[in-house]
């Protein structure tokens, strides 16, 4: 069997989703040229790598297997604190499902493929930068074991875009883009939302008893306990991903609920950016000011807003039910208790107490303050065996230069750590493994990006390659693999700290 049939020899398949949205076909394009495949994804999906013309024709949307028909599902949802009414899969489309050897059913869609109805005023493309920026992030997080959709390919379309990325009324031609990701289901809170607002139950509830079957099956409960139990996993996933996301420093900047997974998945990567220096209220989305209410330290917060969104859509499935509100009063201890096993975890503690509790506040206030950068702190503290090295080594993790006295307390707060941890009686091997494990030496900083990108708008691949190959190991430790500061350079560049969603 061929691509775009999978190895193990089963057709592309439908899913529920078909009926729950339009078919529309996949804009013509010219004059598509692939510039990157994922071969390993393409192998764990059991499609091998392109070989035929059909097989790039599918890859550039411009040819789908013979028993699918390409459609976009609607959803709606909740942008910004606000109901949105009706949205949709306004530039992805589905274009077929295959089922991996191990047996697990992958969606697969193009992103950028042109216009549906529900693309409201925009064109359903995309623009190689932003395309990029998904590409890469997305297995990215995969490798630091973070739950996300996942990249299989990026195609040139041929086709120039028009966008105005700095809102300055003088919009720039970019070259036009569109990828092929996978992930078991690309479900959003937002399409519960939908179906919920319209009051057409029996839809919500196929929905909800489609989700259950096919991607909470261990749930087993019937009808109205089902569908409690079913919000309560999805909370805990959420959470999951979430504390991830605050474990290796990343800011989504777009957590509508349109934008959040009902598999607890990454998805939707736009403005997003990693931390250099380590701010709870860093915003990475320009249009997130002044409010930052999805700044890097309000994630959890906003997950459950948006959890509260999705169960009020769930609610009319559930006549008189406190469950659902139950589940979202745990979320915060579920959460917390989440989050502050991971920072110990960072930290290299092997357990938690009070003492240890406040001496990491007082280390992130310290840090917050004086702008370490959040992964190399991190990386440094790891490769440590004493305050003495630990005070040679971390000044150099700071973006801000450290007086005398920054230096004392700085001083102060590593010799209670090196006690603690002496008190805590874990040898030094364990601590440094569990913090090498947790703390990652790689992250893609936007202004890597932002360089990666201006290359291959040159046709210059290496960079990107380079990156691809690096972001596949983010938890390697060698002398070539030390984190670096951002650069002063680029402080100001736009897209090299904050990003419009312009894409
Ligand atoms: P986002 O917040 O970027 O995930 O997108 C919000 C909504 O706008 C979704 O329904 C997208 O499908 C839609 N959208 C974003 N960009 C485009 C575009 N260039 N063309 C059509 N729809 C778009
Ligand atoms: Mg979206
Ligand atoms: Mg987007």
């Amino acid at each position: 069997e061929e691509f775009p049939v999978d190895r193990s020899g089963n057709p592309m398949q439908r899913s529920i989703t078909d009926y729950f949205g339009a078919v529309v076909p996949p804009a013509t394009f010219d004059n598509p040229h692939l510039v990157h495949f994922n071969a390993a994804l393409g192998e764990e999906l059991g499609l091998g790598t392109p070989e035929k013309k059909e097989d790039y024709a599918l890859l550039h949307a411009q040819y789908s297997a013979q028993n699918i028909s390409p459609y976009a599902t609607v959803y709606g949802g909740h942008q910004f604190g606000r109901w949105a009414g009706q949205l949709g899969d306004g530039r992805a489309l589905f274009l077929g499902e295959v089922t991996s050897p191990e047996g697990i059913g992958w969606e697969l869609q193009w992103k950028g493929a042109g216009a549906t109805p529900f693309s409201r005023h925009a064109d359903g493309r995309a623009v190689l930068r932003s395309t990029i920026r998904e590409y890469l992030i997305s297995e990215a997080m995969h490798h630091l074991g973070v739950p996300t959709t996942r990249s299989l390919s990026i195609s040139l379309t041929g086709e120039e875009v028009v966008r105005d990325i700095l809102y300055s009324g003088n919009p720039q031609r970019e070259p036009g883009a569109l990828m092929v990701r996978a992930a078991q289901s690309f479900l959003r809170f937002g399409h519960f939302e939908y179906w919920s607002a319209l009051g057409d139950l029996p839809k919500l509830q196929q929905l909800a008893d489609y989700v259950l079957r096919r991607y909470y099956p261990l749930v087993g409960l019937k009808g109205k306990e089902s569908y409690e139990a079913l919000f309560d996993q999805i909370c805990r996933r959420t959470a999951e991903l979430v504390v991830e996301w605050m474990r290796v420093g990343f800011t989504h900047g777009v957590l509508n609920t349109d934008n959040m997974s009902v598999l607890g998945l990454g998805i939707d990567y736009g403005p997003y950016a990693f931390l250099d220096a380590y701010d709870l209220n860093f915003t990475s989305n320009t249009t997130d000011l002044p409010g930052r209410r999805y700044a890097f330290g309000q994630q959890g917060k906003i997950a459950q807003w948006n959890l509260w969104q999705l169960a009020n859509a769930l609610y009319p499935l559930l006549g008189e039910s406190k469950a659902l509100e139950s589940a979202l009063d745990r979320f915060p201890e579920y959460f917390w208790k989440l989050h502050d096993s991971m920072v110990h975890r960072k930290f290299g503690f092997a357990e938690q107490s009070s003492d240890s509790a406040a001496l990491v506040v007082s280390i992130q206030s310290f840090m917050q303050s004086h702008e370490a950068d959040y992964t190399l702190f991190f990386y440094l503290l790891s490769e440590q065996k004493d305050e003495a090295a630990a005070m040679r080594a971390l000044p150099a993790a700071f973006y801000r230069s450290l007086s005398q006295n920054d230096l004392t307390q700085l001083q102060h707060l590593l010799q209670r750590y090196f006690q603690l941890r002496g008190i805590q009686q874990v040898p030094r091997e364990t601590a440094q493994k569990i913090m090498q494990e947790t703390n990652p030496s790689y992250i893609l900083r936007n202004y890597m990006l932002y360089n990666i990108i201006e290359e291959v708008e040159k046709g210059e691949m290496e960079g990107f390659r380079t990156a691809f190959e690096r972001l596949q190991n983010p938890y390697q430790r060698s002398a070539d693999s030390v984190p670096a500061l951002r650069p002063h350079k680029y402080d100001a560049l736009p897209g090299c700290t904050m990003l419009s969603c312009s894409s």
